[in-house]
């Protein structure tokens, strides 16, 4: 209800669903960092309008279609992101760079076309344009899709560039959270040589024989940092905080990449000739197109993987934001919408 950070209950009335929509029973919704930047009002790239219903993973069972959708049918099991409609013409419409049209409409925070408030996932009900939904493989169990929804599509959006080439990359996944950790199963599946650099060395153990890291670096630990310079070919970078990037770009080597999806609500800083002297180069990028949200689901049924997740009721929403803060996820939160009581 306002920038308290506290979730509390909340009723509103949504929108009909308009021809092109989708009407979803939220089953589960995925509890991103993004969240928290929304929640507390600290992005740099909008202002928290309150009372706000966040979430934007989400997988929904679809419950009202409109009389154009002709792609689903009621009873499908779809998946939503940050993204919930656009303006389906420009060129970024039509090159499967939809995340970038400048009429996107955010799964909250925002206004639908007809001006009336977007509500996310955190809710019994979300409306969406039929083209920003995905159909959720069988094989894959609803929750444990949840992620890949928004952070897993996030790593597989910039990380694709290095995919299916007999080079073996090796990259760096900065930040072991609900990105990152995913960052890490799709770059080994990919083929590359993964070193997570972390924090702290609290996850190590976990990043070498869980996740199937093959390096950790801890990224205060200055001489492990000096031995590791020059040796990366990327890092996606996670973080949500402040960081100095000078340290990082001197790990990678002439001609690596900076791929920042982290959206830290500090400036970032650096000196230009930690670029100039290596030829490197930093980019961003934003989740990624509904295709790139295909693609990975398919991608990660076919090579067997599994997300890590906690599964809670919306009561523990609080609490596991709290935690979230604190850097205490293994890797993912996701909330239990349905069986949830939302009155
Ligand atoms: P998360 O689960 O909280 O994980 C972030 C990880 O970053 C932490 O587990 C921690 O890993 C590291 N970290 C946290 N605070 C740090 C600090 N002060 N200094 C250094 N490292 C720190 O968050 P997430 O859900 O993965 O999201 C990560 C960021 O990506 C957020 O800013 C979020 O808004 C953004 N995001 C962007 C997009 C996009 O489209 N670009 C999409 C989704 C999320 P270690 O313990 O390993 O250090
Ligand atoms: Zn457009």
């Amino acid at each position: 209800m306002d920038s308290s950070g506290r979730l509390s209950p909340y009723s509103f009335h949504l929108r009909d669903t308009g021809p092109d929509y989708l009407l979803l029973r939220v089953l589960y919704c995925g509890l991103d960092h993004t969240d928290l930047h929304q929640i507390n009002g600290e992005l740099a790239s909008s202002t928290t309008k309150y009372p706000l219903v966040p979430g934007h993973e989400v997988v929904g069972e679809v419950v009202e279609l409109g009389s154009e959708v002709k792609t689903f049918t009621l009873g499908d099991i779809v998946g939503a992101g940050g993204i919930i409609d656009s303006c389906g013409e420009c060129n970024l419409c039509n090159s499967n760079l939809e995340q970038y049209c400048n009429h996107r409409v955010w799964a909250y925070n925002d206004v639908y076309k007809d001006g009336t408030p977007t509500h996310g996932g955190f809710s019994s009900f979300i409306s969406i344009h039929h083209r920003f939904a995905v159909k959720i493989p069988q094989k894959l169990a609803p929750e444990m899709a949840t992620p890949l929804l928004c952070a897993g599509v996030t790593a597989y959006s910039p990380l694709k560039q290095f995919m299916g080439s007999e080079t073996v990359f090796r990259g760096g996944i900065l930040g072991l959270g609900g990105v990152g950790h995913l960052g890490v199963m799709i770059a080994k599946a990919m083929g590359h040589h993964v070193t997570v650099i972390s924090s702290s060395d609290k996850k190590k153990e976990e990043a070498l024989h869980y996740l199937r890291a093959d390096d950790f670096l801890v990224s205060t630990n200055e001489d492990e940092m000096k031995r590791a310079a020059n040796s990366l070919d990327y890092i996606l970078d996670t973080v949500p905080a402040f960081h100095s990037l000078e340290s990082y770009l001197s790990l990678l080597k002439p001609e690596g990449k900076l791929l920042i999806v982290g959206a830290a609500p500090q400036r970032l800083q650096f000196f230009a000739s930690e670029l100039i002297t290596g030829k490197k180069a930093i980019m961003g990028s934003l989740l990624g197109s509904i295709k790139e949200t295909e693609e990975l689901l398919n991608f990660w049924v076919e090579k067997g993987l599994t997300t890590m997740i906690e599964v809670v009721k919306m009561e523990y929403v609080n609490e596991a934001f709290e935690r979230m803060k604190r850097g205490d996820v293994k890797y993912r939160f996701v909330l239990d919408v349905a069986g949830s009581n939302l009155e």
